[in-house]
C-alpha cells in the first residue's frame, strides 16, 4: 500500500515521490523499488513516523527546567526514551516515549503543572517526510532558526510586532558590524601596501540595512587613487631616469608589474587574489570568476566565518547601496517590510539563488521590488528616484558612468509621507499589488515611480539620446520579469529570472494575499495556534506531478506574451500599437494558432458552424457580415481584428504590415490604441480524423535520418512538423468518428500577466482520444505558435 502512494503514473513511465525521481519504464520501476535507496528511506520514514507518534511537544515551563525534570514528571504516562530541549531559552522540548498510546495518554490529560507552571502539551507536528537535498545544509539552519522564530512571533500580539521580530532576529548586530569592519580594516591595510591609495569600500547588504547574521562581505576595490599614483610614479621616473618612484615602493610593488591604466579586469582580479592567498591571515577559498558579468574574487575568511567578494569598476553598485540606506532613513516601515518579504521569499524558494547566478530573484531585486511597491502605495511611503533627485542640492549631484545617480545624501532632505497605514496592512498590500500585476507587459521603473509601457522598450529609442530624457541606447534585456535598476537604466536586475520563477512569484502573491485576507492572519489566536506571519513563512506547495484523480482538468493552454522573443519587425509595430499592443499581438498568435491547426496539424475548418458563430458575434456587434465571416476558421489578421481607417471602415491588419509611413504617427498610434486595446475573443471549431498527434517522434527521427532536413526541437520547424503530419496522415487508419473541437481563444493582461488563453471543448468525440490530442497539444502549440510569431515579418 505503502509503495502506490509513492509512486505515481505519469504520461511516460513513473514518478517515485519518495526519492524524487523519475523512472521510465515497468522493469526499471521494480528495480528501483527493491533498491537500496527506496528500502533506506522507506525505513527512515517509519522510523519518523514512529518518532513523531510517539512525541509531545511542551512549553511553558520555567527556564531552569532540566532534561531530567521533565523526564521524571511524564514518566507517569509510561517510559520516556528521549527528552530533547531547545537549547538556547529552555522554551519548549520535546518528550518522547516508548510507546504512541503513553504519548497519547499524556495528550489526553487537561491540564499540566511543573514547579508551580502550567504546562503545555501538544501533538508533535507532523512533517511530511521529504528527501534532504544534497548540500543544504544552510537550509536546515534557516529552518531551524525560523522553527525558533515561529515560536517567538506567535507570543507577539500583532502583525506589526511580528515583523519587528523578524528584523531583531536577522539584522546584523553591532558585534558582527564590528567583526566586519575589523576585516575591512584588515584588507585595506594589506591592499594600500601594493596598490598604494586604494580604498576598500564595503557595500551590499552588510551595509545597506538590510544584512542578515550568514550575509557575504561585498567589497569594492578603488583603485582610482592608486591610477593616478602610478602615473605620477611613471613621470617622475621619466624625469629622473631613474626607475624609483618618489616613496620607493615601485620597484618591488607589485604595482611594477602591472599598469593599472591598461590592464584588463582579470589581470587586476588575479593579482587581488594572489594578494589574498598569500598576505591576509585566515583568508581561503580564493576563487577569481572573471567571465561573470561583473567579474569577482570570492574568498572565505576560517576565523570569522565569513564570505567576501571583491570587485573592480562597481562604483553603481556602491551608490545604489547608498540609495539603500537612503530609502530606509526615509521610512522606518521599509526594513521590516523588506525583511519579511525576504524570508518569505526565501522560503517559496523565489529569492536566493544558491551560489552566484540562477533562475530565482535576487536579494537586490527584491529590495526594488518593495521600494516600487512603496512608491505606488496611496499615498505614496516612497518617492520615485526622479522626486528624490529634485530634493538634492548641487554638491550631492552625481554621475556614474553617465548615469544620473543624483539624490539626497541624508533622509531629512525628504518630507515625510503622509501614509499612515500599518506594517501589517502594507505587508498584504504587497502581495495584493504584485498578484495583480501584468510582469510580461510592464517595466518597473523605480525612477519614475510607475510602471513603464514595455512597447516604450521594443524599439531602441533613438530620441532618448536627446538630453532631456534619460538615456536608453542599448534597450534592457527583456524578460518574463523587468525591474530597471533605478540608476543604470538599460539593465534589468530581474534579467536572470526565467519563466518558471517569474509564474510562482505570482502564484505565491496571490497565495499569500488570500491568506492575509482570513483572520488567521489578522489576530492572535487564542488558542496558541500559529497566526500571522508564521503561516506565511511556510514551505511553497509542493510542484510535482499533477494528481488528476477527482478533479476535472480545465482544457486551457496559454500563450505567454515573451517580448524577448519577438523579432524585430513585430516589435516595432507593437511599440507603435501603443496600448493597443495587446489587440495586435493577439492577432499574430491567433494567426499562428490558425496556421498550427489549419497547416500543420490538417485540422479542418468546420462550415456548418460558420454561420452560427458568426450570428453570435453580430449579437454583439454591428459588423458586417462579411468581417464576422472571418472570424471564424479563418487567418485572423484577415479577420475580426481590424483597424479602422480614417473613414471609419476598417481594414484588416496583416501580419506583414510594417510600421507606418504615415507622418502622422501620433494620431496612427492612437487611433490603433483605441480600436486594439480591447480586442474580441476569437472562436474556431475544428475537425481532425486522423490521430496525427500519435507517434511524431518516431516520424520525426524517421525524416531527419533522410538528411534533408536540418534538426530542430519539437515544434520548433514549421516545415518539419508538416511533413511529420503529412507522413501520418498518409499512413495512418481514418477515426472510425470525426474528432470535433472548440477552440476559443482570448487575450488577457493589464491586471494579470499578459497572455493568450485557449480554451478547448471537445464537441464531438466518439473515439475518446481528444484528451491525448490536447495532451500533446498543451506542449506542443505555445512552442509551435512562438517559433512562427518568431519568424513574423523577418
Ligand atoms: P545578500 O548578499 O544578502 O544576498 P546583497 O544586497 O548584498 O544581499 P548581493 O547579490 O551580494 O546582494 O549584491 C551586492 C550588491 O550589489 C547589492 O546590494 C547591490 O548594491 C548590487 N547588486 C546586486 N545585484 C545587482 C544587480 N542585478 N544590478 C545592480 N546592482 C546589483
Ligand atoms: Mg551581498
Amino acid at each position: 500500500m505503502e509503495l502506490d502512494k509513492d509512486i505515481q503514473t505519469m504520461q511516460r513511465g513513473f514518478h517515485c515521490s519518495l526519492c524524487v525521481v523519475n523512472i521510465p519504464n515497468k522493469p526499471s520501476l521494480e528495480d528501483h523499488v527493491k533498491g537500496k535507496k527506496h528500502q533506506h528511506l522507506l525505513r527512515l520514514r517509519a522510523q519518523r513516523k514512529a518518532q513523531e507518534e510517539n512525541g509531545v511537544f511542551v512549553s511553558g515551563f520555567k527556564p531552569d527546567t532540566s532534561q531530567t525534570d521533565l523526564k521524571e514528571y511524564f514518566t507517569q504516562f509510561g517510559p520516556v526514551s528521549d527528552v530533547i530541549m531547545d537549547k538556547d531559552k529552555g522554551v519548549y522540548a520535546i518528550v518522547e516515549f516508548s510507546e504512541p498510546q503513553n504519548a497519547q495518554a499524556a495528550l489526553a490529560q487537561l491540564q499540566h503543572q511543573l514547579n508551580g507552571l502550567k504546562l503545555r502539551v501538544k501533538p508533535r507536528e507532523r512533517k511530511e517526510f521529504k528527501l534532504a537535498s544534497k548540500g543544504k545544509r544552510d537550509s536546515k539552519n534557516t529552518q531551524i532558526s525560523l522553527d525558533k522564530l515561529n515560536l517567538e512571533i506567535c507570543k507577539a500580539t500583532s502583525v506589526n510586532e511580528q515583523m519587528q521580530k523578524v528584523v531583531e532576529s536577522f539584522e546584523l548586530k553591532d558585534n558582527e558590524k564590528k567583526v566586519r569592519d575589523l576585516l575591512v580594516q584588515l584588507l585595506q591595510e594589506v591592499f594600500t601596501e601594493f596598490f598604494p591609495d586604494c580604498q576598500i569600500v564595503p557595500f551590499g547588504s552588510s551595509v545597506n540595512t538590510f544584512g542578515i547574521h550568514s550575509c557575504d562581505l561585498d567589497l569594492f576595490l578603488d583603485l582610482e587613487n592608486t591610477k593616478v599614483f602610478q602615473a605620477r610614479a611613471k613621470s617622475s621616473e621619466v624625469e629622473t631616469g631613474e626607475n624609483q618612484s618618489e616613496d620607493c615602493r615601485s620597484e618591488d610593488s607589485i604595482l611594477s608589474d602591472i599598469d593599472l591604466s591598461t590592464a584588463s579586469t582579470a589581470e587586476v582580479l588575479e593579482l587581488v587574489a594572489v594578494i589574498l592567498r598569500k598576505c591576509v591571515p585566515g583568508v581561503h577559498k580564493v576563487q577569481t570568476l572573471s567571465t561573470a558579468r561583473l567579474p569577482v574574487v570570492k574568498f572565505s575568511h576560517r576565523e570569522l566565518n565569513l564570505h567576501g567578494d571583491i570587485t573592480i569598476n562597481n562604483r553603481l553598485a556602491v551608490r545604489n547601496t547608498r540609495f539603500l540606506q537612503l530609502c530606509s532613513g526615509i521610512d522606518s516601515r521599509l526594513r521590516p517590510l523588506v525583511y519579511t518579504i525576504r524570508l518569505w521569499a526565501k522560503q517559496k524558494q523565489l529569492a536566493g539563488n544558491l551560489s552566484g547566478p540562477g533562475p530565482l530573484l535576487n536579494n537586490y531585486a527584491l529590495t526594488l521590488l518593495v521600494i516600487f511597491y512603496l512608491q505606488n502605495r496611496d499615498p505614496p511611503v516612497l518617492p520615485s528616484v526622479n522626486q528624490l533627485k529634485n530634493m538634492a542640492c548641487e554638491e550631492e549631484e552625481c554621475i556614474i558612468e553617465e548615469w544620473d545617480c543624483t539624490f539626497p545624501s541624508q533622509p531629512y532632505s525628504v518630507p515625510p509621507s503622509k501614509n499612515t497605514e500599518d506594517l501589517c496592512n502594507l505587508l498584504s498590500g504587497f502581495f495584493t499589488f504584485y498578484s495583480k500585476f501584468d510582469f510580461s507587459a510592464s517595466v518597473v521603473s523605480l525612477r519614475d515611480g510607475h510602471v513603464l509601457p514595455i512597447t516604450d522598450f521594443l524599439q531602441i529609442d533613438d530620441e532618448a539620446a536627446s538630453d532631456s530624457k534619460p538615456r536608453r541606447s542599448s534597450a534592457p534585456k527583456l524578460g518574463p520579469m523587468n525591474v530597471l535598476d533605478p540608476f543604470e537604466l538599460n539593465h534589468n536586475v530581474a534579467g536572470n529570472l526565467n519563466e518558471r520563477t517569474q509564474k510562482n512569484f505570482k502564484r505565491e502573491c496571490c497565495e499569500a494575499e488570500k491568506y492575509c485576507r482570513s483572520l488567521q492572519y489578522q489576530r492572535k489566536s487564542t488558542k496558541g495556534k500559529s497566526w500571522g506571519l508564521v503561516r506565511l513563512f511556510a514551505l511553497p506547495c509542493e510542484s510535482g506531478p499533477r494528481s488528476q484523480v477527482g478533479t476535472e482538468k480545465v482544457m486551457e493552454v496559454s500563450i505567454p506574451f515573451k517580448a524577448a522573443i519577438l523579432p524585430e519587425p513585430l516589435r516595432a509595430q507593437l511599440a507603435l500599437a501603443g496600448n493597443g499592443f495587446r489587440g495586435l499581438w493577439f492577432a499574430k498568435v491567433c494567426s499562428a494558432v490558425h496556421m498550427v491547426f489549419q497547416d500543420i496539424l490538417k485540422c479542418s475548418p468546420l462550415e456548418e458552424t460558420q454561420a452560427a458563430a458568426v450570428c453570435q458575434n453580430l449579437d454583439k456587434t454591428d459588423r458586417d457580415e462579411n468581417e464576422m465571416e472571418v472570424n471564424n476558421n479563418r487567418s485572423v489578421e484577415d479577420s475580426g481584428l481590424q483597424a479602422k481607417s480614417e473613414t471609419g471602415k476598417k481594414r484588416p491588419l496583416t501580419v506583414e504590415e510594417g510600421p507606418s509611413t504615415s507622418t502622422d504617427v501620433q494620431a496612427k498610434r492612437q487611433r490603433l490604441e483605441a480600436d486594439l486595446e480591447h480586442p474580441e475573443p476569437v472562436h474556431w471549431t475544428w475537425t481532425q480524423r486522423k490521430c496525427v498527434w500519435a507517434g511524431r517522434r518516431k516520424v520525426r527521427r524517421d525524416l531527419l535520418k533522410t538528411g534533408d532536413v536540418i534538426s530542430k526541437p519539437e515544434g520548433g520547424c514549421v516545415d518539419i512538423e508538416s511533413r511529420v503530419t503529412q507522413s501520418i496522415v498518409e499512413k495512418e487508419e481514418k477515426l472510425q468518428d470525426l474528432l470535433e473541437f472548440k477552440v476559443d481563444a482570448e487575450v488577457v493582461g493589464g491586471d494579470e500577466s499578459t497572455k493568450v488563453v485557449l480554451h478547448f471543448h471537445p464537441s464531438q468525440d466518439t473515439a475518446g482520444v481528444f484528451q491525448d490530442f490536447f495532451h500533446f497539444l498543451e506542449s506542443f502549440l505555445p512552442k509551435m505558435a512562438e517559433t512562427i510569431l518568431g519568424r513574423v515579418g523577418s
